[in-house]
């Protein structure tokens, strides 16, 4: 290790950060190559030092990694994954959630809490800040309606704190990427209930999931709704309910979601989706456009 190398090792440990060199990906589709390097930020303020620190690298923030396709490459910059950063704490009716607390866990921690509003997010696998710059939703709830403050970093280090109306949230969308923000933390304003009443309608949205969503290895949605309605519904329509090229296919149950069967590679997922988009344009005229990110 050389001294500029050994001194920023030194400084991402006083920042309260892990390291891990040459490390194979996570992401949820369970393909991709190899990560250089992998930081993980202890908790908020150890994630803001981290983006000041290496805000002149090649780096990624990434939560769970349920909605990032990652290359079959090498990964050749720095993951700052946020998962160790997972406090969650209630203030009152309301609960400060670190970036890296996972939606189903902050979920179960509110049912504790007897707070009810997040329940229909429960099954979604991916954390708050990835959930908030997505603006994901489910069953008819997004999070950005439950969001009363993000704080949040610049890409130079800078913390900002903000309401909900500065989010910019639409569909599957806010300002938080094209802003070059960093989540470390949001507090969400939720109702009081029992324990028993919020577990019972955690139950009932899982169970609506697991007839609805196929099992297995994927991102989710693929795609965006067009006009309100799901792409799975276009997809299926086009015929391709099923079809696989390599490991990756367009599952039989939710024509929105592929299935990675065994070994697929980022290259099967991307040919398919690809394949399924043309399809659709060539049928109803639809550009679908992509839910996922690509790294
Ligand atoms: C089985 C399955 C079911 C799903 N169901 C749903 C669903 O019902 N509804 C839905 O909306 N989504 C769903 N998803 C997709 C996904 O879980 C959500 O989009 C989730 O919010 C992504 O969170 P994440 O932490 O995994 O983000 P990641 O995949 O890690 O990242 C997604 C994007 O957010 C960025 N990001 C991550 N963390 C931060 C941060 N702290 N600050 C700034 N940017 C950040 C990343 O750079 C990337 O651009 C599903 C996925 C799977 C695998």
């Amino acid at each position: 290790m050389d001294l500029l190398e050994k001194s920023r090792s030194a400084a991402l440990k006083k920042c309260g950060a892990a390291v891990k060199k040459d490390s194979a990906s996570f992401g949820a589709f369970g393909s991709g190559g190899r990560i250089k390097e992998t930081v993980y930020p202890c908790d908020g303020l150890s994630l803001a030092r981290v983006i000041g620190l290496l805000k002149d690298e090649k780096s990624v923030v990434l939560g769970g990694a349920t909605n990032v396709l990652f290359p079959d490459g090498d990964y050749d910059g720095t993951v700052i994954a946020t998962s160790k950063a997972k406090d969650v704490m209630r203030r009152g009716d309301k609960i400060y959630c670190s970036a890296g607390a996972r939606l189903p866990d902050v979920v179960k921690k509110c049912a504790g809490y007897a707070l009810s509003g997040m329940e229909q997010l429960s099954g979604i696998p991916g954390t708050v800040g990835g959930a908030i710059t997505m603006n994901a939703g489910a069953f008819g709830r997004e999070i950005a309606e439950l969001v009363t403050r993000v704080d949040a970093v610049t890409r130079d280090g800078r913390v900002v704190s903000f309401n909900a109306d500065a989010l910019g949230a639409g569909y599957r969308h806010t300002q938080i990427s094209a802003k070059g923000l960093t989540v470390l933390g949001a507090e969400f304003s939720l109702v009081p209930s029992s324990s028993k009443e919020v577990k019972t309608c955690i139950d009932g949205f899982a169970l609506r999931r697991s007839e609805s969503q196929p099992k297995g290895r994927s991102l989710g949605s693929v795609f965006k709704r067009a006009d309100g309605i799901s792409a799975g519904y276009y997809i299926e329509r086009a015929g391709l309910k099923g079809k696989r090229i390599g490991g990756a296919e367009i599952s039989q149950k939710h024509a929105g979601f592929i299935i990675n069967t065994g070994e697929a590679t980022s290259a099967d997922f991307v040919y398919l989706s690809e394949l399924a988009k043309k399809a659709v344009y060539d049928k109803f005229g639809i550009e679908l456009e992509y839910e996922v990110v690509f790294l």
